[in-house]
């Protein structure tokens, strides 16, 4: 098969889109600005594969930015998907499904003894987040640089994934108001966070954090760094919420609470649970959710929450994952890895691959990245020609140098012998490549 950097069916797709749709895109980084030339319009997928427009057959890598982690189309995801079809779409009503999902997850997740389903990963952070100051009684959160949590007004303070592509320092729309009482600290900075603490006492809700952030690329959490937030927030009478919509059933099966073991006193899922549906949810300590409406005076509500198709999806996707599925994503993604670093290293191009269980990312630069500040040193014009060398040879990469790279159960032999292939000419671009250029 044959690969070329014009996309024409998916050009034409895109010129009528950006009549109709804001700059083309119902997603801002689906735009490929950061990277430029043409989105793909994707019109099916099949395992680790996607097919585009133009009738070219690419391996993904972003597995619809996370939740695809069984491939695409997976015949007991559909089976579920269609069964529950079948039975109507939406009831208004509670049902046994969305039951069942939350029975799942408080059963893999220790620290979640009670969840609240909702529609987006978006909607999990806001509603954790009025949550923590309705129970705490405090208006002050602390976020990190380059964090990204969904685009809630009070968390657009630094966030990283579109945001960082844009650099955008801030949005337009949101107001002091909202942002007023968001304090944004440098990733991995523990002495950030007991300043922030001395300099409020008594005013701050919660420190939301992503579990292992992978929206300004993957940048894990440093020794010690997610427990020190916890001591400091419990010292404090804060909340500590752990964000894992990203890393929530991928990382393991308990996403990084199964790998690092500090218990959040909130945390926020999506992508996954959802089986590539809408559906997210936050939960935690008991006597936290319990003040959430009905049970309690904090109000969050939604008239999709717990859709049954959802739910549906979900539910078969997470039954699927157990120890033998991770065992298989960690090896493919130490596979990819391997064949990454040794193309990069082959062309001489200075680079950091950093890794948070199997979800990774590549830094264009010689130093680590430990925060924002690090990341944005990067020499991300590099990324973008290895983006496309890549591209023309079937390898769908996030179009972007700031975020993760995703595998699935479904990436076999071939799917990684088609990487092996196209690395060697995209390193050699990402090596030739100059700023004026990219
Ligand atoms: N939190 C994290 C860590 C994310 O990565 C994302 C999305 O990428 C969100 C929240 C927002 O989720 P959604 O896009 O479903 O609103």
């Amino acid at each position: 098969m044959s690969y070329s950097y014009e996309a024409p069916v998916s050009q034409a797709l895109f010129d009528r889109a950006s009549l109709v749709t804001p700059g083309g895109v119902n997603s801002p980084v689906r735009a490929f600005r950061a990277v430029g030339g043409t989105p793909r319009f994707m019109v099916s997928g099949t395992g680790p594969y996607l097919t585009d427009a133009d009738g070219r057959e690419y391996v993904d890598l972003v597995c619809s930015w996370g939740p695809m982690i069984l491939g695409h189309s997976h015949p007991a995801v559909i089976e579920a998907v269609q069964a529950a079809v079948a039975r109507g779409t939406s009831f208004g009503t509670p049902g046994e499904g969305e039951v069942a999902l939350a029975e799942e997850i408080v059963a893999r997740v220790e620290p979640v003894e009670q969840v609240r389903l909702v529609s987006s990963g978006t909607e999990a952070t806001m509603s954790a987040i009025r949550l923590a100051r309705g129970f705490t009684g405090r208006a002050k959160v602390v976020k990190f640089a380059g964090c990204y949590h969904g685009h809630v007004d009070a968390l657009l303070a630094a966030a990283g994934s579109g945001v960082a592509t844009f650099g955008l320092p801030d949005t337009p729309g949101v107001t002091g108001a909202q942002a007023g009482d968001t304090i944004v600290l440098p990733y991995n900075d523990l002495e950030a966070v007991h300043e922030a603490f001395h300099n409020h006492p008594g005013e701050i809700a919660c420190v939301i954090t992503e579990a292992s952030p992978g929206n300004m690329g993957v940048v894990p959490p440093r020794p010690g760094f997610n427990e020190g937030l916890k001591a400091a927030c419990a010292k404090n009478g804060a909340l500590y919420i752990s964000d894992e919509v990203m890393t929530g059933f991928r990382t393991s099966k308990a996403g990084w609470y199964g790998v690092d073991g500090v218990a959040p006193d909130l945390m926020t899922f999506g992508k996954v649970m959802g089986g590539g549906f809408p559906a997210a949810a936050f939960g935690g300590r008991r006597d936290v959710m319990e003040y959430l409406a009905p049970a309690g005076p904090v109000y969050q509500a939604g008239t999709l929450s717990g859709n049954p198709v959802a739910t549906a999806a979900g539910l078969a996707q997470l039954r699927l994952l157990d120890d033998a599925a991770y065992e298989k994503i960690d090896a493919v993604s130490a596979a990819i890895q391997t064949l990454l670093t040794d193309a990069l290293a082959k062309e001489g191009v200075a680079h950091r691959l950093q890794t948070a269980s199997n979800m990774f990312s590549v830094f264009f630069t010689d130093s680590d990245v430990r925060n924002y500040e690090d990341a944005k040193k990067q020499e991300s014009f590099r990324f973008n020609a290895f983006f496309h060398v890549m591209l023309s040879q079937g390898v769908y990469l996030p179009p972007s140098a700031f975020e993760s790279w995703f595998v699935s159960t479904a990436h076999d032999e071939r799917a990684i012998e088609r990487i092996a292939a196209a690395l060697p000419s995209a390193a050699r671009a990402a090596a030739e490549a100059t700023e004026v250029s990219a």
